[in-house]
C-alpha cells in the first residue's frame, strides 16, 4: 500500500477513538490501528460489565425490599383476617 495519511492513531479505544473522530472532523485523513480489540477495554472489561455487575446488585436489592414488602403484606392480610375481628367485635358489642 502506497498511500499517504495525515494522521495515524495507535489504538482505538475511547482515547484513539476521540483522536481519530476529531482528527477526521477537521478533515485530516486518519488511519486507526488497533492491536486487540476496537472499543479499548471499556465494553469489555471496564465500564459496561461493571455496569451490569453494578445494577444486577442493584436489582437484587430492589428484590430484596420487594420480597420484604410482600412479607409484610402478607403479615398485615393475616392480622386483617385473624386477629382484627376479634379485637373489633370487642368494640362493636360496646357501641
Ligand atoms: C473497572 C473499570 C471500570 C471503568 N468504568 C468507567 C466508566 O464507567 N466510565 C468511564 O468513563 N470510564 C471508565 N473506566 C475507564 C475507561 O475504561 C478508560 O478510561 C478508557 O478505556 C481509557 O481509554 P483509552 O483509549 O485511553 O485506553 P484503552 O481503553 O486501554 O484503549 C487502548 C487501546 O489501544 C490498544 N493498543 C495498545 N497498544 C497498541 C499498539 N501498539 N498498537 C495497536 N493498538 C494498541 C489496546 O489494545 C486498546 O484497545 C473504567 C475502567 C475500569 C478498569
Amino acid at each position: 500500500m502506497d498511500e499517504q495519511v495525515d494522521v495515524i492513531v495507535l489504538g482505538m479505544g475511547p482515547g484513539g477513538e476521540e483522536v481519530a473522530g476529531q482528527a477526521a472532523a477537521a478533515g485530516l485523513s486518519v488511519v486507526g490501528i488497533e492491536e486487540r480489540l476496537l472499543g479499548g477495554e471499556c465494553p469489555y472489561f471496564a465500564c459496561v460489565p461493571t455496569k451490569m455487575m453494578v445494577r444486577g446488585a442493584d436489582l437484587g436489592n430492589v428484590a430484596d425490599a420487594l420480597d420484604g414488602i410482600m412479607n409484610a403484606n402478607a403479615q398485615l392480610t393475616t392480622f386483617h383476617q385473624t386477629r382484627l375481628p376479634t379485637l373489633t367485635s370487642g368494640e362493636a358489642g360496646r357501641a
